[in-house]
């Protein structure tokens, strides 16, 4: 690639050339579309009776592969190969793990604009955001590999005991767990796959990937770069499913020895309380929902605030687990910032995600195209729509699941949408007397993943000091609560939003897929 660096917050004005090499790779994707994957249990590929098909959601008539329906016994053979690789890889020196999964990460790399066009045709999503998707996934496994090194493999002398007549020497090791489940969402299916993955192996853990049923090819074409770096058999296991068969007998294994979730607060916390009937506890990492707000004060930038709103309201179509869902605007700025909202939102192009002058592609599936015009025929009767709130089915949109960017205000603040994620392009707009206010109304949800700020920056501190979220942004034209990127802005969640208290891309993740051993040796 270029010397550009594309993250989020770059990804509004890529050089020319990323778009060249995206429509490249989108047309010899396009030519291999319909073929058949099998699911890849200890280094061999692996076919089930049953098989479905992956649609284009912005074009339900086009099938992009047909995938397998894992059942109870593929977890199994999955879980048995994990099982068995564990001895090795766990006693593999960390430094040629660091080597392999470095490699890996160089293999996503050079495949970005395959797996981009990929995620683009799968997910709907726009080719920057998906772009992005894939980008983060080495960023993320070479951060693993970093934090591994700078921590000497986790491997720490520890002070010596005043033992008189003796000598005894303290080390503290983390070691791996054994076998790790990684089960994704269908949002980001390159980096929420491929971190926790990375994250696992340089630990030396052996996986078992699981992806959602919408986004199965994106997460074989991530197996394939782990394959082809050289992993030993069985490390690394990709199987596909359904949730509720596939996924369920994953997590009821006992030989599974930890979890990442990441997905919604329901199916995670089910997960949660389902893993904890084993005989003891094991580690279970989850990243779930959010209800993200924005709060703008009076003294905010009109322009950024709206800007920043706008694109994390609708980026992915709402479908982010950090997209803005809540404005909180104080009074003597209202209008303004309401009317500048509904004006860049009006204008915001919904078609083929793949085109490059599209922000907004389809929602994921029928289910949730059906949300939309549930929830859209709610907050009719409850508020005003400013702008949006009707599915699009003019011409070709009849053939995907496209929904009008929507913007509402006049909800009363006890309507459960404000508390309810959607997951969907809507974003609900109140009017508050003052900061006090609308910092009560933001932190009043059981989710805690992403804020926004803007306002003066002596504002933005207090908003830091009490906001309850575990990743957060002041007057960020790029944002308001999207855009994260690993090394920058790790990213977890509190209260519901996440379990472990620690962020992904950050300096105290890698260390939850370990577990502490002191050794003391007194000669
Ligand atoms: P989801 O419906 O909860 O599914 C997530 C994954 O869990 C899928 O692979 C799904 O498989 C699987 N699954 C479903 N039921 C299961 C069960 N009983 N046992 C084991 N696995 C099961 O979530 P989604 O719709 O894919 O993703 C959207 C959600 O993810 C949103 O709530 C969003 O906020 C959240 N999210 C959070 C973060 C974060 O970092 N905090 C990031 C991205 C997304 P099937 O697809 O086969 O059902």
């Amino acid at each position: 690639m270029c010397a550009f660096q594309l993250t989020y917050a770059t990804m509004f004005d890529p050089p020319e050339e990323l778009h060249t090499h995206f429509d490249e790779a989108l047309q010899k994707t396009r030519a291999s579309l319909g073929s058949e994957y099998g699911m890849i249990i200890n280094g061999e590929e692996a076919y089930a009776k049953h098989k479905f098909e992956s649609r284009n959601p912005a074009n339900t008539e086009e099938v992009l592969g047909i995938f397998q329906t894992g059942a109870a016994k593929d977890a199994k053979e999955a879980i048995a190969a994990a099982k068995a690789a564990f001895p090795a890889w766990s006693q593999t020196p960390w430094r040629e793990r660091v080597v392999l999964l470095r490699k890996a990460a160089d293999i996503i790399e050079e495949r970005l604009f395959e797996i981009a066009a990929v995620v683009s045709l799968e997910v709907g999503k726009n080719r920057m955001e998906a772009l992005g998707d894939v980008a983060e996934t080495p960023a993320l496994i070479r951060w693993a590999c970093d934090e591994m090194e700078e921590n000497r493999g986790f491997v720490a002398q520890m002070g010596t005991d005043p033992l008189v007549g003796y000598h005894a020497t303290n080390k503290s090791v983390l070691r791996p767990y054994g076998v790790w489940l990684v089960i994704s969402p269908f949002n980001f299916p390159a980096a929420l796959t491929g971190g926790p993955v990375g994250a696992a192996l340089v630990a030396g853990n052996t996986v078992v990937m699981k992806p959602a049923t919408d986004t199965p090819w994106t997460v074989r074409l991530l197996a394939e770069c782990f394959v082809d770096a050289g992993l030993p058999q069985g490390v690394v296991n990709y199987v596909t499913g359904s949730g509720s068969v596939l996924g369920k007998a994953l997590v009821d294994s006992p030989d599974v020895d930890g979890l990442t979730f990441t997905g919604s607060y329901d199916v995670g916390m089910g997960i949660y309380r389902g893993f904890a009937q084993g005989r003891y506890i094991r580690p279970t990492i989850l990243e779930l929902g959010g209800k993200n707000p924005a709060i703008v004060s009076r003294h905010a930038d009109v322009e950024r605030a709206a800007l920043g709103i706008v694109r994390s309201a609708f980026g992915l179509q709402g479908q982010k687990c950090s997209a803005c869902s809540r404005v909180y605007i104080e009074e003597p700025l209202y209008d303004q910032v309401l009317d500048r909202i509904v004006e860049l939102t009006s204008q915001l192009r919904v078609g083929d995600p793949t085109d490059r002058s599209v922000y907004l592609g389809p929602v994921i599936n029928s289910s949730s195209y059906r949300d939309f015009l549930t929830f859209t025929d709610e907050l009719k009767e409850a508020g005003a729509i400013l702008t949006g709130g009707v599915p699009l089915t003019h011409g070709d949109f009849i053939k995907g699941y496209f929904c009008s960017p929507t913007v509402v205000a006049d909800v009363p603040p006890n309507h459960r949408l404000w508390k309810h994620e959607m997951f969907l392009p809507i974003t609900m707009v109140h009017q508050v007397k003052s900061l006090a206010e609308a910092m009560t109304l933001a932190n009043d949800v059981d989710y805690g993943l992403t804020a926004g700020f803007y306002g003066a920056p002596e504002e933005a501190q207090w908003f830091f000091e009490n906001i309850q979220a575990g990743v957060n942004y002041a007057n960020r034209p790029q944002g308001a609560t999207t855009g994260a990127w690993p090394g920058y802005q790790p990213f977890g969640g509190w209260k519901g939003s996440g379990s472990s208290g620690k962020n992904a891309g950050g300096h105290y993740y890698l260390q939850l897929y370990m577990h502490e051993q002191i050794r003391t040796l007194v000669e």
